[in-house]
């Protein structure tokens, strides 16, 4: 795998992207976690600073508590960096244990408020911050570049710690390994701004998915096709009627007829508001489906939005790793009209991670500009 060659240039957009992957951490309770007033009390700053530097230790705990699960506190200890020194202290102190600090922590905490730690004539134990800084991205854990290498996506998300601490790491510009530009990788993305690499790249694994009725004899790579028999018998199950699909990949050679009857009809104008040109589009990467509601016979797209189909779809296409790619509101950063019949497979943990965390453009999911434009 490549480094993203547009990521390093783009350091405004990752201290951004940073601040919000940073901000939309969960921040899980824990019988230790710490509580304000301890965490006052740790760091000593004035009140003004007090703000930045308490969410930035709770930050600080709280990717400690989710990297746990998998490298021991790795990540958290990198993120220490972004502490204020007293800060830093504090909270390396503390998650040392026993240490004396730590100790302090449990006196009242009342008598701490006024002022920092007392420092023990030994000193304060040093963190060993340089050391470890180093491992903080995923790139540097062999069990997760062996998962890219292999091609095994999924894994890889795993192996990055889930869906949503993959996101972080690549919207903080911590993930060079990892390229939003492969378009053999289920969070490849494709907007205006991003055309495809190769522009007539052509996915190597289209299958026709099983058991659902297709309108057009139009295929997809193999994990979507299956995720897409899924979905549609579990909308079955539930009720909601039968999900049928119109187009889902598209060659290079289909899209530019597809584009062309666009602008015959509307104008360039609103063929790009409605449908990508060659090289620009998701139904190139065969991860996209158009789907219709069918009762009998199907409708159109235009009828999924107001279909049983569509309101299952929008509320559970996500557990079988699809998402909305141009919701309602967003042409601006997505480049398109709302499509509510156009779903992307992202794979099941990004997809997770993307409605768990409220995104409604893939963009913003990834910390990458809008794409308004070409
Ligand atoms: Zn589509």
């Amino acid at each position: 795998m490549s480094p993203d060659p547009e990521l390093s240039p783009r350091r405004a957009a990752r201290a951004e992207a940073e601040r919000l992957a940073t901000a939309a951490l969960t921040i899980t309770p824990a019988a230790d976690a710490p509580t304000r007033r301890q965490l006052r009390a740790e760091s000593g700053l004035a009140a003004e600073q007090e703000g930045s530097g308490i969410r930035a230790l709770l930050a600080v705990r709280g990717l400690t508590l989710a990297a746990r699960r998998r490298r021991a506190g790795v990540l958290a200890a990198a993120m220490l960096i972004v502490v204020a020194g007293a800060v830093a202290i504090g909270a390396a102190a503390s998650a040392g244990g026993a240490g004396p600090v730590a100790e302090s922590a449990d006196v009242d905490a009342s008598t701490l408020v006024a002022g920092p730690p007392a420092v023990p004539d030994e000193g304060l134990p040093v963190p060993q911050i340089a050391a470890v800084a180093a491992t903080a991205t995923p790139c540097d854990d062999p069990a997760f570049t062996a998962a890219l290498a292999s091609g095994d996506d999924a894994a890889a998300i795993a192996a990055a710690g889930g869906g949503s601490a993959f996101r972080a790491a690549v919207a903080a510009g911590v993930a060079p390994c990892v390229s939003l530009s492969d378009p053999n990788r289920e969070w490849v993305v494709v907007n205006k701004q991003r055309p495809l690499d190769p522009l007539d790249y052509r996915a190597g694994d289209l299958v026709m998915p099983q058991n659902v009725r297709a309108l057009e004899e139009s295929s997809l790579r193999s994990a979507p096709a299956s995720a897409l028999t899924e979905l549609v018998r579990a909308a079955s199950d539930a009720g909601a009627g039968e999900i049928g699909y119109l187009s889902a990949f598209r060659s290079y050679a289909t899209q530019q007829s597809t584009y062309a009857g666009r602008v015959d009809v509307g104008g360039v104008e609103e063929a790009d508001r409605e449908s990508a040109r060659a090289g620009y589009s998701e139904h190139q990467t065969g991860l996209a489906v158009d789907i219709v509601p069918c009762d009998g016979s199907c409708g159109t797209l235009d009828d999924i939005a107001s279909s049983s189909q569509g309101a299952w779809v929008r509320d559970h296409a996500w557990e079988y790793g699809f998402i909305t790619r141009y919701a309602e509101g967003r042409e601006s950063v997505s480049g398109y009209l709302p499509e509510a019949w156009h779903q992307r497979y992202i794979g099941r943990e990004l997809a997770r991670a993307y409605h768990e965390g409220g995104y409604t453009t893939l963009e913003e999911f990834f910390g990458l500009p809008a794409a308004p434009t070409y």
